[in-house]
């Protein structure tokens, strides 16, 4: 039988060096993260505020809690204390609140900036209109409390690779452009959270340095 720690290492040795490898835990149970963690995996990735408020106190402290679900601003006060980088901010609103919770904990976190790219059906993230309003409006100096890190994207959900290729070349190009007229002396604006059990293989071709892993790793949901 294949365990979880056997795909943990089967990722350690298939994903290159320097692209992080996510460890997408929501719905699965702590016996089976504690399993991944054990293995040598540092990185998690949760959907749901809930989960993870009810996940984290039991399971070891250095563990590094990615947020990569939609996230409501009345739900950032539960996870600011701990979190170690949201993956979905997706307004100025949202980054208002996390840049106001962070405050309150004496801490800067990591975020990135969820784009829409896929086709075929509607998935969260920001439009190009919606990222032109976010940095018609973004002062850093006004955000403290927050560290834009990068982008995320998910394609779509289809048998066409060609159409997911396509799509993370796009967010690998907004994240160019970003760069380039944004965060040219940021060096922490380096990141591309791309790719998912799925599509990884593309995602990394394509310049992604964050996978995000679920099924892959721990096998179905609950
Ligand atoms: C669930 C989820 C994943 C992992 O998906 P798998 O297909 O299980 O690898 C990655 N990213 C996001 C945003 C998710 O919601």
């Amino acid at each position: 039988m294949i365990t979880i720690a056997d795909n943990i290492n089967h990722f350690r040795k298939t994903v290159p060096p320097e692209v992080t490898l996510i460890a997408v835990s929501k719905r699965q149970n702590n016996e089976a993260i504690r399993e991944a963690y054990e293995a040598g995996q540092l990185d998690f990735g949760e959907n749901y505020v809930q989960e993870l408020v009810s996940k984290q106190p039991l399971l070891p402290t250095e563990i590094r809690w990615h947020f990569i679900g939609h996230l409501q601003s009345n739900k950032v006060k539960y996870i600011a204390p701990f979190v170690y980088m949201i993956h979905s901010v997706d307004s100025i609103s949202l980054m208002r609140e996390i840049n106001k919770q962070a405050q309150k904990h004496g801490r800067q976190i990591p975020v990135l900036l969820e784009i829409f790219i896929a086709t075929e059906e509607s998935k969260s993230g920001m439009s190009m209109a919606d990222l032109d309003a976010f940095f018609a409006e973004y002062r850093a100096e006004e955000f403290p409390g927050v560290s834009i890190c990068g982008v995320m994207g998910m394609a779509s959900y289809t048998e066409n690779q060609g159409m997911v290729r396509n799509e993370f070349k796009k967010l690998k190009q907004i994240f160019d452009h970003l760069k380039n007229n944004f965060f040219t002396d940021n060096e922490n604006f380096a990141q591309i959270s791309m790719g998912m059990s799925s599509d990884y293989g593309i995602a990394i071709d394509e310049g992604s340095n964050m996978v995000r892993i679920g099924t892959a790793i721990f096998g179905q949901r609950l």
